[in-house]
């Protein structure tokens, strides 16, 4: 079981006020706070092992670099990858995924196919249509109901002979809902099909294991789960990896540069051209570590899913208040809207009341298309927060709908 109040103390901005109210922070889809021990690493790293990585043959340079990859070693244990080639590190999963889309793309040819679902965030779908335009590929979109859950049956019809890849959302950064990923990889692969998972939403929520899903890339990225900005993870089958030309070029990415020719490095490094943020990295090792130290991700997930259970049933019982993502499997996020209140009028007020939570779109306008809205509310939630903090939001909504 979570020591929730112990916990909280290990994140000093937790006890801050905002507008004279204790800050009750519902934002951590789009960013979570920092763990003492991962702002101390940073600072510890600065102060005692930073040197640039890989070329040094000083001391400095072989700790800062051993830091790195002990770091990588963690993710590789973290996401459950066969080896520390598969794993790279990028900016974050929008830069993740614009490897993805532009090395692998580059293998494609005009008239290829690549499907995303209706849910994706703006990340899984702009640079695959940067891709369409670049190369004449094809994007195909699988579609959703009204409480936000994907029409799998309609899968295997989109998928034909040309093909070439489905990247999906593991969990909906509106919806919540999570998506029945493992059945969408089992059907693509029965077609030949890659598979790529957006798994910014999932990774710092519950046991997200590679190997098991058989995923063949997988992105999430620092600062969504308690790392720092600035780091993100892309996992890559070898298989790909190998067959991929780099994404951008550089130092480190190297084996050997003429002007007549280039031989890359060797997996991982062929796609980490230039500096690494190897302090950011270690960080996020750190943070891995922390959430390993407070109980692992199945302890997480537990708390965490009754926690958005709760806040679901609360927020159901207030009247003119619609909740959009009402899928039974769902994580974290809870989205909606009350009748003739704007979102942002809603967030702006709970602002005033200390409650921190995000409204417009998410970066996902095709979802408020097809549901035929301009955003909502997003209360989002992470094991640092409580019911309380749920009774909370509940009466913040309740006084906002005062006064209008
Ligand atoms: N995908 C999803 C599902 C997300 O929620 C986010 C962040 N809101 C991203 C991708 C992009 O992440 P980042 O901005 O850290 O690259």
């Amino acid at each position: 079981m979570l020591n929730i109040e112990l916990l909280r103390q290990d994140f000093p901005i937790l006890a801050s006020q905002v507008y004279a109210r204790p800050l009750v922070y519902l934002d951590n889809a789009a960013t979570t706070q920092k763990p003492k021990a991962v702002v101390e690493a940073i600072t510890r790293q600065y102060y005692s092992a930073n040197a640039n990585v890989h070329r040094g043959v000083h001391h400095l340079s072989e700790v800062a670099t051993d830091l790195l990859e002990q770091s990588r070693e963690k993710v590789r244990a973290f996401i459950g990858a066969r080896s520390t080639s598969e794993v790279i590190f990028t900016r974050g999963t929008t830069e993740s995924l614009n490897l993805v889309a532009s090395s692998l793309c580059s293998t494609f040819h005009e008239g290829d196919e690549v499907i995303v679902t209706a849910m994706e965030h703006h990340s899984n779908i702009v640079p695959w249509q940067l891709q369409c335009e670049r190369r004449g590929l094809r994007l195909k979109v699988l579609p959703m109901t009204d409480e936000g859950e994907l029409l799998l049956d309609r899968l295997d019809s989109l998928i034909t002979d040309r093909t070439r890849l489905i990247s999906v959302a593991h969990v909906s950064n509106v919806l919540g809902t999570v998506n029945p990923v493992a059945d969408i990889i089992s059907r693509a692969h029965s077609a030949g099909v890659p598979v790529a998972v957006d798994a910014a939403q999932s990774v710092p929520h519950f046991p997200v294991d590679v190997t098991e899903l058989d995923c063949d890339f997988l992105a999430f990225s620092g600062h969504k789960i308690y790392g720092p900005t600035g780091i993100g993870v892309l996992y890559g089958k070898e298989k790909w990896l190998e067959k991929m030309p780099p994404y951008q070029g550089g130092g480190e990415m190297i084996s050997s540069v003429s002007f007549e020719h280039t031989e890359y490095e060797r997996l991982p490094y062929k796609f980490e051209a230039g500096t690494p943020d190897y302090v950011g990295a270690n960080a996020l090792g750190v943070a891995l570590d922390y959430l390993q130290s407070i109980g692992g991700m199945a302890e997480i997930h537990a708390y965490e899913a009754d926690l958005t259970r709760y806040a679901m049933q609360k927020l159901a019982g207030i009247d003119r208040l619609h909740l959009y993502g009402t899928s039974p499997n769902k994580d974290a996020v809870v989205s909606f809207l009350v009748d003739g209140i704007h979102h942002l009028d809603m967030g702006t007020l709970l602002d005033r009341l200390g409650i921190a939570v995000r409204t417009g779109h998410h970066c996902a306008e095709p979802v408020m298309t097809r549901l035929g809205i301009s955003g909502t509310v997003r209360a989002s939630f992470s094991f640092y927060n409580t019911r309380e903090e749920v009774d909370q939001l509940n009466e913040g909504i309740l006084r906002v709908m005062q006064m209008f």
